[in-house]
């Protein structure tokens, strides 16, 4: 299996591959892969000639210095698992200095509002971080079609907009939610749960579950009270925010119209590890 630590040797491999018809898929992660991220790889494996994956914890999104800190960094294993799907897909693994040759700024971005809803209120400079990171990931790769989670729905619009107002040649897919039996939402994070905490954690997508369920004869304030209320009950458990927003354009839903389509968000603290998740509600 090809793994490149380096934009230099990565780009003269790909050049090397440049055919007729030739196409790149490219799944951007933070490594400590799970099931979420081979189902992405598997989506880029069907549909092109090739598939590059990379994995770097990137500095610039993280606003808490803790968090980052303690990202699971797990290249190893993380190579193994990809192995068990492919041995032609491409690993990207660089280095903080490969990427931001030595000035570990992001660049400020305006994504017409996106920015400033939900992730974008609690942790500040996370989507100029993302943009950045993504922006040169996507010139360093240059991939016919880009694959990102809708568990992380925001910044999959926001990789839109990026794409749009940068006027870069990328198709971005999404592509749905990989879960754990109990509904969790698949995320590295999870690593840093108990066994326990993974198993109690199971009542965020219950809840959301149960939002999408009142949304259809509750008001978006209504179902947010109902949600609110719940995680009260549940103290090990530190609700940061629970939003029902427009899918465009992820303004918070004030009054419902039936014209638009809307998703609940929400973003839950258990012991003091971050976990998101997305639904649906149309
Ligand atoms: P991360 O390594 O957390 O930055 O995630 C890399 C990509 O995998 C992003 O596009 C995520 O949205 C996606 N992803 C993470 N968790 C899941 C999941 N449970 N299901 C599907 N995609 C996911």
């Amino acid at each position: 299996m090809l793994i490149f630590n380096n934009k230099a040797d990565l780009n003269k491999h790909l050049q090397s591959q440049l055919k007729e018809n030739f196409t790149i898929g490219f799944v951007p992660t933070m490594g400590a892969l799970h099931q979420g991220h081979l189902s992405l790889l598997m989506k880029s494996l069907e549909n092109n000639s090739i598939t590059v994956i990379s994995i770097f914890v990137n500095p610039t999104q993280f606003n808490n210095p803790e968090d980052l800190k303690k990202y699971p960094r797990t290249l190893e294993s993380d190579v193994e698992k990809i192995k068990t799907i492919s041995n032609k897909i491409i690993v990207y693994a660089p280095s903080v200095e490969d990427i931001y040759e030595g000035n570990t700024k992001s660049e400020h971005y305006n994504f017409d509002g996106l920015e400033n809803q939900m992730e974008g209120k609690f942790r500040p400079g996370h989507f100029d971080g993302v943009g950045t990171v993504v922006k040169r990931l996507f010139e360093i790769v240059k991939p016919t079609n880009a694959y990102f989670g809708e568990k992380d729905f925001q910044q999959l619009q926001i990789v839109k907009k990026l794409v749009e107002k940068e006027k870069i040649s990328v198709k971005i897919i999404g592509c749905p939610i990989f879960r754990e039996e109990n509904g969790l939402a698949m995320s590295s994070r999870n690593e840093r749960l108990s066994k326990e905490e993974r198993n109690k954690a199971a009542i965020i997508y219950k809840t959301i579950n149960q939002a999408k369920a009142l949304f259809g004869t509750k008001s978006a304030k209504e179902v947010t009270e109902f949600v609110t209320k719940t995680f009260l009950n549940h103290p090990e458990f530190e609700l940061e925010y629970f939003e029902i927003a427009n899918q465009d354009t992820l303004l918070t839903c004030i009054r419902k119209n039936k014209n638009k389509k809307y998703r609940a968000f929400i973003a839950v603290f258990v012991n003091k590890i971050r976990l998101i998740d997305t639904i649906s509600l149309n």
